[in-house]
């Protein structure tokens, strides 16, 4: 049990604003609100507040001479140092012939904003030199040789001083000694956003021409920031207006930034302040962070190179988790970070990581742990503790190899977990009467993940079975087979290509008449073994339920794995060399004979998220099913010629990955509440008797909400989505539900979708709340036990 509070270490996105910051700017507003260029005293007063601001950056950037422009921001800042430099060199360039102008050469890893802001200006002038990027080393450093072979046709230079993402220094002694050696002068712009309080800087004994800063990434509000520029380099203002900044920014100036700023930088010279930490004891907090990363996530990997970084940052990856649910985890355990960094949050890889040379699963997986020179030693140990219970939970949920070491003694997994990576889906089922799992379909992409799962609780794994031959990659099967066996929890044995035993226990009648091996879960779960073919030639199904007096009738069919037979609002494609059309037919017309309307069908890709589904769902929304199953196509021939128009559509160049069935679209926009965070604790009071079903996975639910102060009538359940399968399967074998059940889970994102899989099956009860719960109800102050979440994994 730990106490809850927030912990932010996210601080290269963006930074709260300090108290001796925030206090400058509302005294600004309130009594010092004249404009900088009224004559009157109260506009004398705030000149001075400006220059008197103007010089203290000066002192802190080591900038006696030159100019110091306050911009909105740093992306003003490049703008303006760029934009200046590009009116100066299209002078110099206009006579020469396209090709020869010369090129804008920036680092591979530097903020999106200076490649940008070179291509817009560089187009929109017409300058016409070339922008290219300089590659970096494995460390995130500029490659200095292709720097020294470049320089001589260099017009303009754009670095860093530190990388926002890694944390990485960029070596500018070494880059400025090149830029000098150049036979006719360079324009230098260096991005110090991330530097500035981290790092050292005397802007006046460097040769940088322009150098670029953002108020919110030190504890300034947003929307202020700090243009250096020597003397002498070129300058053009970017905005021009009424002569404000002496001509360099036209526009009445933002003073309560300027003061906020300005407060800060004072700080930064004042010792006494006690304001922020040195670079000794910000290392020692990196130290300190560091174990117990290594304490929660043993196998952790470190994108930052901790040699030449600043101390504040820490980018890592974890083999076999990806970046989403590690911010998910590190979110719910109430610790902010970022994936990559900030921009690239909608969990792509990373572009400085891959120009790095990662690996691409440590850049799809990094998580960047960023924090200030303001942090204590009380948020440290705090933040601590919290990635040690991340790990913890991350551990009960038998998502961590920790669990198999320590024999994380968890509930027993009872049911169907879905892993899913992009659209493909592997499946384990497991029996808690018999402590034995099958695994159907694995994806490389989840081994770990599977391995994982079935050592930590260890299963005993019955088969590992494919449905099908992949035309596109080849399964992964025999690792997987031979790390089980490894581990002790599979028994090797004789199999066909897709994994089927070669001696089965016997034979099953199945609804159709039709016989099938079967082999035991559990004394009553059995899992027969029929044709399917279609997709492929050799396309099998697992269905899986209680058979009774030698038969598995359709209604005891609980789950139907039919491989890229039938998909989530779609057929499986027939246009491959070992596909058939026509024996597709007969497949998809034997299904009704051999499940029921609501068997749950486990397909072996999801490609619109709709997770599972059932023969009565895509009778109504799958239309090419619906005219097979009805026999409307008059021959085989008219069907033929549709279902060669329908593969026909699939584009597979615009999908990344080849997909195996064009799907059709399920929408249903009328299964949410539009509820306000302030609104919320009155929405649960007044819907006391639903069914709250939070769909975040267990070890999120770990640090649930506190909903002692909703009084519900029973406590909400955990479902992951992981699990929603399982969940569908109980639902769909009762009667209709009658109770209200609202999903819920921290953005609404994962519970609207979850609504919509029920409400497409036909269970008309399910809701959600829109913009989720996270803003609206207070977190618990302790953490649950394993015991207390239902599904614990
Ligand atoms: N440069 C770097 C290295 C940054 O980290 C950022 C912010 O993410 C910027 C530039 C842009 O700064 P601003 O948000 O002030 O425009």
């Amino acid at each position: 049990m730990s106490a809850r509070s927030e912990i932010y270490l996210d601080e290269n996105a963006t930074t709260r604003v300090l108290p001796l910051a925030a206090q400058e700017a509302q005294s600004v507003m309130e009594e010092m609100y004249g404009n900088p260029s009224s004559s009157h005293i109260t506009g004398l007063r705030a000149r001075q507040i400006l220059e008197s601001a103007r010089s203290v950056a000066r002192e802190v950037l080591g900038a006696p001479k030159g100019k110091i422009v306050f911009t909105s921001g740093a992306t003003e800042a490049i703008q303006t140092g760029i934009f200046s430099a590009l009116c100066a060199i299209k002078q110099q360039v206009r006579e020469l012939p396209e090709g020869e102008r010369g090129l804008l050469l920036y680092g591979a890893t530097e903020h999106k904003a200076v490649p940008q802001a070179l291509q817009h200006w560089n187009s929109l002038l017409e300058v016409g030199c070339d922008v290219v990027a300089i590659p970096v080393d494995f460390n995130g450093q500029l490659d200095l040789a292709f720097l020294r072979e470049k320089i001589g046709s260099a017009r303009m230079l754009c670095t860093m001083a530190v990388n926002n993402e890694t944390g990485a220094i960029h070596d500018l002694s070494a880059i400025e000694s090149i830029v000098q050696s150049a036979d006719r002068p360079v324009a230098w712009l260096a991005d110090c956003v991330q530097a500035i309080g981290k790092l050292q800087l005397d802007l006046s004994q460097t040769s940088i021409d322009y150098a670029t800063f953002s108020g919110h990434k030190i504890y300034a509000p947003k929307g202020i920031g700090v243009l250096y520029v020597r003397e002498g380099a070129p300058f053009t203002p970017l905005i021009a207006g009424g002569g404000q900044e002496g001509g360099a920014r036209g526009g009445t100036e933002n003073l309560p930034g300027v003061a906020a700023i300005a407060a800060v930088l004072r700080a930064l010279l004042d010792e006494s302040s006690h304001a922020f930490r040195s670079s000794e004891v910000l290392g020692e907090y990196r130290g300190r962070l560091i174990s117990s990363l290594e304490q929660a996530f043993p196998d952790i990997e470190y994108n930052t190179p901790f040699e030449h970084s600043v101390p504040t940052t820490i980018n890592f990856a974890v083999p076999g988790l990806g970046s989403k649910e590690l911010l998910d985890l590190f979110d719910a355990a109430g610790i902010r970070v970022s994936s990559g960094s900030a921009c690239g949050s909608a969990v792509q890889g990373s572009y400085v990581l891959e120009a790095m040379g990662l690996s691409k699963w440590r850049s799809d997986g990094a998580i960047r742990l960023s924090f200030g020179p303001s942090i204590t030693a009380a948020d440290v140990e705090s933040a601590c503790l919290r990635i040690e219970e991340a790990g913890v939970a991350l551990t009960r949920s038998c998502l961590a190899k920790t669990g198999i070491e320590q024999g994380i003694n968890t509930r027993q997994m009872d049911g169907l977990v879905q892993l899913k990576n992009g659209s493909d889906c592997s499946w384990i089922l497991t029996s808690a009467e018999s402590g034995c799992c099958v695994v159907v379909e694995p994806f490389e992409a989840m081994l770990d993940r599977i391995e994982t799962l079935v050592a930590c609780q260890g299963l005993k794994v019955v088969a590992v079975l494919d449905s099908h031959q992949h035309v596109d990659h080849e399964s992964p099967r025999e690792e997987l087979v031979q790390r089980l066996t490894n581990r002790g929890l599979y028994e090797p044995k004789e199999t066909d290509i897709l994994g089927w035993p070669a001696k089965a226990e016997g034979q099953l009648r199945l609804g159709d008449e039709s016989q099938a091996e079967f082999i035991s879960l559990s004394d009553s779960l059995q899992i027969a073994y029929t044709e399917l073919p279609g997709h492929t030639a050799d396309g099998h199904a697992f269905l899986i339920g209680a058979a009774s007096e030698g038969t598995l009738r359709p209604n005891d069919v609980r789950f139907a794995f039919t491989g890229d037979t039938l998909l989530i609002g779609g057929i499986g494609r027939t246009d491959f060399d070992s596909s058939c059309p026509e024996l597709m037919l007969r497949s998809l017309r034997k299904l009704p004979t051999i499940l029921s309307p609501q068997s749950v069908i486990c397909p072996t890709h999801d490609y619109n998220l709709g997770f599972v589904t059932t023969l009565a769902s895509e009778r109504k929304h799958n239309c090419l099913l619906s005219q097979i199953l009805d026999s409307e196509f008059p021959t085989v021939a008219d069907y033929l010629s549709i279902k060669a128009k329908v593969d026909s559509e699939i584009d597979d160049e615009k999908n990344c990955e080849l997909v195996c069935g064009l799907i059709q679209n399920y929408q249903d926009d009328q299964n949410s509440f539009n509820v306000a965070p302030e609104e919320l604790h009155a929405f649960f009071k007044e819907h006391r008797n639903s069914l709250i079903v939070d769909v975040r996975e267990a070890h999120e639910f770990h640090f649930a909400e506190d909903w002692s102060a909703f009084d519900l009538e029973t406590p909400p359940r955990n479902v992951p989505l992981t699990r929603l399968g399982d969940f569908l399967a109980s639902l769909l074998q009762q009667e209709q539900p009658e109770r209200e059940m609202i999903f819920v889970c921290r953005s609404g994102n994962r519970s609207g979708k979850a609504a919509q899989v029920l409400r497409r099956l036909g269970i008309p009860v399910a809701w959600h709340i829109v913009g989720g719960i996270a803003l609206g109800t207070q977190p618990s102050q302790a953490f649950l036990d394993a015991e207390e979440f239902e599904y614990a994994i």
